[in-house]
């Protein structure tokens, strides 16, 4: 044991998979989750290229692949139903647009809290309410009354992260919207939805369906252009009545949709967002995933980053022999790039959904062997160091995956 406390604030996806890391380099693991419970749902998330490297290295390739989804792939339709591109799961070596590892959100936090239940400490319900910094550790106090100090305290505590706008400064200063809304409810499958999603973009605005494991089910997908959003995202009548009137006269299934926004158990809405910041850690107090560098769910890569940082934070540190200073400022180094390359990816995707002007000149030609370039940067673009020198106390399990884009 390194005697190191860390404690990690949020249980979804990167403070579970940064839990398994420190667990394994020697660390004494605590996380605490706001949530009385892990938080079930969402939609589904991918991993690619060096992420599916890490969850081998995590020996839980097998389990992670038990709970994907069975997508076989996505097609685009026209306004009368009529196929017009195709994209297969095993296209590009399993990395492509839909990717071979696709799993719901809920089920590989699952997964992951599964796995280090019985190493880390997990306390539900609540969060931090104070910290206190000095030059050897962090005061936590919780909002259920106890007092606690630790050496490190790592915030994956998502897009909007309370312990960013502690530490770090408002929200404001961090979350950029990109201009899309996006929505998501489960409808009855009277749609025929079988294992291809089906999507259906015009003008600014998008529909779609996917499959659910639930077959008689299917998940709704609705996205429009807006500037100027500000619903409150705890506000569900305001944000279906906002999403009934942009989407109003937008064609395909979408008024059958729309007819389901009163009896869905579930609703989902909210702005397109990334976080930018200069740095993602001070002092002893460091971010990842969500709470540090979000690159929306339109880049297809934020599960990928949050499970390839717990690996390098967790590495980085103990490579430091758990010197905040150096092994936060590795982390940060090695993962930059990367974390660029997909926020990138994000954006891009964003505008490629935008409505054109009326007056505007027809976009140029795609540079395809830039895109190429920028898509394999997004997948594979961080080295994943083997850490030999520093402790472990589980070996990687399996043989490697190996994984490429093919231009
Ligand atoms: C319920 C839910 C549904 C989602 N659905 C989708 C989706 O459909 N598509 C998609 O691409 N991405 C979705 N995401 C985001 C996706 O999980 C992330 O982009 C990515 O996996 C990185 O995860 P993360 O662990 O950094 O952040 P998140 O997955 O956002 O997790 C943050 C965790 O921190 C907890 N938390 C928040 N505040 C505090 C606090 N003050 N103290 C302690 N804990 C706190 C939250 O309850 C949550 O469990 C969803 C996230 C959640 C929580």
């Amino acid at each position: 044991m390194s005697g190191i406390r860390v404690l990690v604030a949020g249980a979804s996806i990167a403070g579970p998979a940064l839990a398994h890391w420190l667990h394994r380099r020697g660390a004494e693991v605590t996380v605490v989750e706001r949530a009385p419970g892990l938080r079930p749902g969402g939609q589904a998330v991918d991993a690619r290229g060096v992420a599916k490297e890490v969850i081998r290295r995590m020996g839980l390739d097998a389990a992670v692949r038990a709970a994907c989804t069975d997508t076989a792939g996505a097609y685009t339709v026209d306004v009368d139903g009529n196929v017009l591109e195709t994209f297969r799961a095993d296209d590009h070596g399993g990395d492509g647009y839909i990717a071979e590892i696709e799993i719901l959100r809920g089920d590989l936090s699952r997964v992951l809290y599964d796995d280090t239940r019985d190493s880390v400490e997990y306390v539900f319900g609540d969060r931090i309410a104070e910290l206190t910094r000095d030059a050897d550790g962090v005061d936590v106090t919780f909002a259920g009354g106890a007092r606690r100090r630790f050496d490190l305290v790592i915030g994956a505590d998502g897009l909007h992260s309370a312990l960013r706008a502690m530490v770090f400064g408002p929200r404001e200063r961090f979350v950029r919207h990109l201009g899309l809304v996006l929505a998501f409810y489960s409808v009855p499958n009277e749609f025929g939805v079988d294992r291809w999603l089906i999507d259906y973009q015009e003008s600014g605005r998008s529909a779609g369906l996917r499959p659910l494991p639930d077959a008689t089910r299917a998940m709704a997908m609705l996205s429009f252009s807006a500037a100027d959003f500000d619903v409150d995202h705890r506000d569900v009548a305001a944000q279906k009545r906002l999403l009934r009137e942009r989407m109003a006269g937008f064609g395909w299934l979408t008024p059958r949709i729309l007819d389901h926004l009163d009896d869905t158990p579930d609703f989902y809405l909210d702005q397109v967002a990334q976080v930018v910041m200069d740095r993602w850690s001070s002092g002893r107090v460091g971010l990842l995933g969500d709470a540090a560098f979000s690159s929306s769910p339109m880049s297809g890569g934020g599960t990928g980053l949050a499970l390839v940082g717990a690996y390098l934070l967790a590495g980085e540190l103990a490579a430091a022999g758990w010197d905040p200073e150096a092994g936060l400022a590795g982390y940060e180094a090695r993962m930059r790039p990367f974390v660029e390359a997909n926020q990138e990816i994000g954006r891009m995707h964003v505008q490629s959904r935008e409505a054109p002007a009326p007056d505007a000149e027809p976009s140029p030609e795609p540079d395809m062997e830039a895109l190429m370039e920028l898509v394999e940067r997004a997948i594979n673009g961080v080295e994943l160091p083997d850490y030999a020198e520093v402790p472990d106390s589980g070996g990687p399990v399996g043989s490697p995956i190996t994984s490429s884009v093919t231009p």
